[in-house]
């Protein structure tokens, strides 16, 4: 299926379905991202998120249609999906932590080249590899073991991945968990920048975060987008305060405005 997508749409989702033994986890999702949005992926624990992503990303066997840029995913594999511009972060960093910043970089860079080639000491740097260093913040850090970064700079890098590998589409799961506040705000600057000539799309549960830095919101719970909009049109949605706080709220939704999940145990563990 082709040509069924607008220019100006990105990702286009249709009746994605995704069963692990007769249980359903993606139950029927539809969602179209435009380029350079920002979109953000709420939604409980469990509602289906990360599934989706494995799905788009060829991890999950999913039945339905995703189009990038007009062309189909489903049926291809993890590795064509990601040369075709799609690139993805995990919820916790799978960065080489006995390499340096810069190797890791290089590596990503040369995706293809064998390991002990790309090992070698060269004379020169990339320039999508000083590229990525200077976007993410860590030309300073570049010879640094990955190990050794702080929580925040290791997710850094792991974006910093995708850019060399000149990922047109990055969806990145939870990518401010455990981080600090500065960490956080520099991290919505960095996807900023980032969707300047990339979209994004960020699975999270802090809600500060969210208000902060999406263009657009998509609800997820059991499976189905529950609410779809503005992050001031998703949080006016009785169903998204239901699923959130378990009933709706019946007075004023004060200043910072509601649901604030980021707040409860059961939004944080995820
Ligand atoms: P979220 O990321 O929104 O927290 P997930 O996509 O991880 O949710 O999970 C959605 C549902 O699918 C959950 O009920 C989870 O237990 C189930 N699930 C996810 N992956 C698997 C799997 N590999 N096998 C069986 N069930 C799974
Ligand atoms: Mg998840």
């Amino acid at each position: 299926m082709t040509g069924t997508t607008t220019p100006d749409v990105l990702l286009s989702i249709r009746d994605l379905r995704v069963s692990f033994d007769g249980f359903t986890a993606v139950d029927g999702v539809d969602l179209d991202v435009a380029r350079g949005d920002i979109r953000f992926l709420i939604g409980p624990n469990g509602a289906g998120k990360t599934t989706l992503v494995d799905a788009v990303t060829g991890l999950s066997r999913a039945s339905g249609s995703v189009e990038f840029d007009g062309r189909q995913l489903l049926g291809r594999s993890v590795h064509r999906i990601a040369r075709m511009g799609i690139g993805r972060t995990f919820q916790t960093a799978t960065v080489f932590e006995r390499l340096t910043v810069e190797q890791n970089l290089d590596i990503a860079a040369g995706a293809g080249r064998s390991a002990l080639t790309l090992l070698r000491r060269r004379r020169s740097t990339p320039q999508s590899v000083l590229r990525a260093l200077e976007e993410i913040g860590l030309t300073a850090q570049r010879d640094k073991l990955a190990g050794a970064l702080a929580h925040g700079q290791k997710q850094w890098l792991e974006i910093g991945m995708l850019l060399v590998q000149d990922a047109r589409l990055l969806l990145l799961d939870e990518p401010v968990a455990g981080m600090s506040h500065e960490e956080r705000e520099a991290t919505g600057l960095l996807l900023q920048k980032v969707s300047r000539d990339r979209t994004v799309v960020v699975i999270e549960h802090d809600m500060d975060f969210m208000r902060s830095f999406a263009r657009t919101v998509s609800v997820l719970h059991a499976g189905r987008v529950l609410s779809e909009g503005t992050v001031e049109e998703v949080q006016a949605d009785p169903g998204v305060q239901e699923v959130y706080l378990g009933h709706a709220p019946v007075t004023d939704t004060g200043a910072t405005g509601v649901p604030v999940p980021a707040r409860t145990p059961a939004a944080q563990e995820a």
